[in-house]
């Protein structure tokens, strides 16, 4: 799976509505502090199906919203889109009809998050596995945080499998083992 496009409108400091083309290889963002370079990708991991606000430098998921700036006022919504390219038809198979797949997330001020798939509802456990997969999930090592390479150094060993068991890309079927566990 490959992420092609990013679209953005209302996230964080990306309050007027913003499109990335993801091209093929190695990409890198690049800009003055405080421009909005983690922002952009806490979108992607947000998009993902990150569920702990914290790991998003936010008090609170409604925080994540522009908040307003200077004569900007603050905004009600976010929305995140990101376009990947499934021509591999690499998907778990509710969703591999597609070659092209869009998943968003839309979240509403007190209301939460709504996430898409090419336009249909999806639950956000589905969205999470989907990329769980195909190891690109918001937590995988896919997405280097800021300070995670020295978190990585000193993490615990069981931490640490938890990191390499992500890369393996079986992070999606203990994830489901759990669940079944639990019925
Ligand atoms: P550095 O190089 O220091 O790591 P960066 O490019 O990663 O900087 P970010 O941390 O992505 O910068 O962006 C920080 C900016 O985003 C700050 O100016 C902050 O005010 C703004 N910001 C964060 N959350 C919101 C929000 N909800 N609404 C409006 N602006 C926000
Ligand atoms: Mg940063």
């Amino acid at each position: 799976m490959k992420l092609t496009r990013l679209r953005i409108v209302g996230f964080k400091s990306f309050v007027d509505p913003s499109e990335i083309h993801i091209e093929p290889g190695l990409t890198g963002i690049v800009g003055p502090n405080g421009c909005g370079k983690s922002n952009l990708v806490e979108a992607v991991r947000w998009v993902m199906g990150e569920s702990s606000h914290k790991s998003l430098r936010a008090s609170g998921m409604d925080d994540v919203i522009f908040s307003g700036s200077g004569s900007r006022p603050s905004r009600n919504s976010a929305e995140v889109a990101l376009v990947i390219d499934n021509s591999a038809r690499r998907a778990p198979a509710q969703f591999n009809d597609a070659d092209v797949l869009e998943v968003s997330r839309r979240i509403e001020r007190e209301a939460g998050s709504v996430y898409k798939i090419n336009g249909k509802d999806t639950r956000a456990r589905d969205v999470q596995l989907l990329f769980a997969d195909a190891s690109t999930g918001a937590h995988s090592p896919a997405m280097v945080r800021q300070g995670q390479i020295g978190e990585l150094i000193s993490a615990k060993p069981r931490d640490r499998r938890k990191i390499l068991e992500e890369a393996a890309g079986i992070a999606g079927l203990h994830s489901r083992r759990h669940e079944a566990e639990l019925r």
